[in-house]
């Protein structure tokens, strides 16, 4: 009973710090109108992460004339039961690429950098690859899962951002698998039927989670939540530069 009793004090310190820092340090939740732009880049580590955790973002900054890239790290080899980790992979970034034509991002603007599933780490060729692409398109927001998502390869997304050489970089942490402290949101109403097709080109993982009624629960919760204005639905980030981002990464790090 201890040990659990001092994992939940820990969790609830990690918590109450995050939600000081957030709050006192930058802005309190609020939603935003005016996204930044021209360059987005979006990291996904795996094909869906983008469309479930800011989907509804990237069809607005497309919708704005921005500029989106969508960068996936990992091959997504086993994401599929049945299917070989190659017939797995083809699958899965040719359903990647069709759910991106419904949020308006071109082929040309979609890269995969083929890292194991579920062994992601940060290692000097992948950071070499992603240095760069973010010092040739200098994205002026950077879209990733947040450090605190439960899955593994999502904080390891954050652990290879952190080795880039970022200038004046905003970053905006979504919620996949783990619901966030945020302090910005996007009202999504406008675009949810474009998010809905999105997901539903992802149809190798509907079959095992119902990843649309899951998420749009979500966004759905996060706009009615939200006490200013009323928005049936809003996608919610945690957003600060990147430096204050990687040092909020580093002191709720255990
Ligand atoms: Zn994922």
């Amino acid at each position: 009973m201890t040990g659990r009793f001092n994992l939940h004090k820990k969790l609830l310190s990690i918590f109450l710090n995050l939600q000081a820092q957030l709050y006192k340090r930058f802005s309190q939740l609020h939603a935003v109108e005016l996204l930044e732009g021209p360059h987005v880049l979006v990291f996904a580590p795996h094909p869906d992460d983008d469309v479930l955790g800011c989907g509804g973002a990237i069809k607005r900054h497309r919708l704005m004339g921005h500029t989106v890239k969508v960068v996936f790290l990992t091959d997504g080899a086993l994401g599929i039961s049945g299917l070989s980790a190659r017939e797995t992979t083809i699958k899965r970034k040719m359903e990647a690429q069709h759910a991106l034509t419904f949020l308006g991002v071109p082929a040309e603007d979609v890269y995969f950098m083929d890292q194991p599933d579920g062994a992601l780490v940060p290692n000097a060729p992948l950071i070499e690859a992603i240095q760069r692409l973010v010092t040739k398109f200098k994205p002026q927001l950077i879209y990733l899962p947040s450090f605190l998502d439960k899955h593994a390869d999502h904080r390891a997304t954050n652990e290879v951002l952190k080795n880039i050489e970022l200038n004046k970089v905003l970053i905006s942490a979504y919620e996949v698998w783990t619901p966030l402290i945020p302090n910005r949101l996007v009202d999504i109403t406008a675009v949810v039927k474009d998010k809905i097709r999105a997901i539903e080109a992802h149809e190798s993982q509907l079959a095992n989670i119902d990843y649309k009624t899951a998420i749009l629960s979500l966004n759905q919760y996060r706009g009615l939540m939200y006490s200013k204005k009323q928005i049936q639905y809003a996608e919610a980030f945690i957003c600060m530069p990147s430096a204050d981002y990687f040092k909020l990464m580093a002191s709720v790090s255990t």
